[in-house]
């Protein structure tokens, strides 16, 4: 049996990056995955702006300012945000500028407007400002050439505000990955069909097909099929054509309807591994077909999305050409206690805030998906683990 590590690492072996790259324009590249480093063609801001709405001039002109002694300045114009008009400011002189203006570079210092007068033609300066107070730099925000976003990364809403602040339009990233999903099971049903004694209306379908939405995944969501080995491989194999990977779901056990160990045969696919040593979602199988990684995951619907989000989730962003694909873990205090002890290896739903960590509900029986809504997070317990108290240390993968 097959360590979440091991397993892991074995299907990350596998897994071969998607090879093509397209150029989308900058608002079609939240979460696609940059294909190159972008590095800034400009300093931002671009010129040096003041911050306040004030008067920018020489520090010196003001150096003994105070309410009772004002210096007095003579106003020679007015700046706003977007003027284009190049001030200069001799001494003795002082230019009103709103916040966002640009700042003349003879000027070491803005006066906010409030130690001031706010006098038209003359203004009275009722306090000193020290040499380079209240002027913010050309390039402060991003200097010319510093790389914003990494060959590797996924492009997030705060990568689109700074590459739209650097005039970017277009973005290099990978292709999208396409995977093919199949949930089977002779007891399925779909929503809105008639629900009728020992039926069960499809979950995992509809919970993976919004997930790989969420990754960023073009999903290949095939109908749902019955326990029949020759023809689950035969819908594979033509899914194979058009797809990056294989996910299913159900017959992966050692009941008489888990039909995984032949469909994998049947399609001529080799098979990696057959069981991981955690729960839930420890009959996972997984093989490999014309170099595609197939991942068939327990039908229930708690391991199907747990090992999803262990298994699935970071050969899919590996898949995608993500560099730092695995999920992220932390420590936190458990808050509640989990009464059961755990032989082997177990990972529970919860939600973890401000370095606590709470129990979603009761269920913890792998078939309950309703004790996912609210989840943010995994405690993983170690094999040989007694019962958990309020309290304890815990560590956690987040989702
Ligand atoms: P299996 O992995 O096929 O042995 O299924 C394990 C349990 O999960 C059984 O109770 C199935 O009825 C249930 N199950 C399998 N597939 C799904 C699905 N797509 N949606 C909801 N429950 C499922
Ligand atoms: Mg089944």
């Amino acid at each position: 049996m097959e360590t979440l590590e091991s397993a892991l690492s074995c299907l990350l072996d596998h897994a071969v990056p998607v090879a093509g790259r397209q150029s989308v324009a900058l608002a079609d590249a939240l979460g696609r995955v940059a294909a190159r480093d972008i590095a800034s063609p400009i300093d931002v801001p671009p010129f040096d702006r003041s911050p306040l709405d004030g008067y920018a001039l020489h520090s010196q002109d003001i150096a003994g300012a105070s309410r009772e002694e004002p210096a007095v300045l003579r106003v020679i114009g007015e700046a706003c945000a977007g003027c284009g008009t190049r001030f200069h400011v001799a001494r003795g002189e002082a230019l009103r500028v709103m916040t966002g203006a640009p700042v003349p570079p003879e000027c070491d210092c803005v006066i906010r407007q409030e130690d001031t007068d706010e006098g038209m033609e003359q203004v009275r300066m009722y306090a000193p400002v020290g040499s380079g107070k209240n002027i913010c730099r050309a390039g402060e925000d991003v200097p010319c050439g510093a790389c914003i976003v990494r060959k590797g990364e996924r492009i997030t809403s705060a990568h689109i505000g700074v590459l739209s602040s650097l005039g970017v339009t277009q973005v290099q990233v990978y292709a999208r990955v396409r995977a093919a999903l199949l949930c089977t099971g002779d007891e399925l049903l779909e929503p809105g069909q008639a629900l009728t004694y020992g039926k069960i209306y499809d979950a995992n379908r509809a919970v993976l097909t919004a997930r790989l939405a969420e990754l960023g995944v073009q999903a290949h969501v095939l109908s749902s099929e019955r326990d029949e080995a020759q023809h689950v491989a035969d819908v594979l194999r033509e899914a194979a054509k058009d797809a990056d990977i294989l996910i299913t779901t159900g017959g992966v056990s050692v009941g008489k309807k888990d039909i995984f160990h032949a469909v994998l045969p049947a399609m001529g696919a080799q098979r990696l591994f057959w069981r991981v040593a955690i729960k839930p979602g420890t009959p996972m199988l997984c093989g490999l077909y014309e170099g595609k990684l197939i991942i068939c995951l327990s039908g229930n619907p708690f391991a199907a999305l747990a090992c999803f989000e262990l298994f699935a989730k970071p050969v899919l962003s590996h898949l995608g050409g993500c560099t730092d694909p695995v999920n992220v873990r932390a420590h936190a205090v458990l808050r509640g206690a989990f009464a059961k002890k755990s032989g082997g290896r177990r990972l529970i739903r919860a939600r973890c805030e401000g370095g606590n960590v709470y129990m979603t509900g009761d269920n913890h029986s792998s078939g309950s998906l309703a004790t996912m809504i609210g989840c943010n997070c995994l405690i993983d317990i170690p094999a040989g683990s007694g019962a958990l108290s309020d309290g304890d240390q815990v560590e956690i993968l987040l989702l």
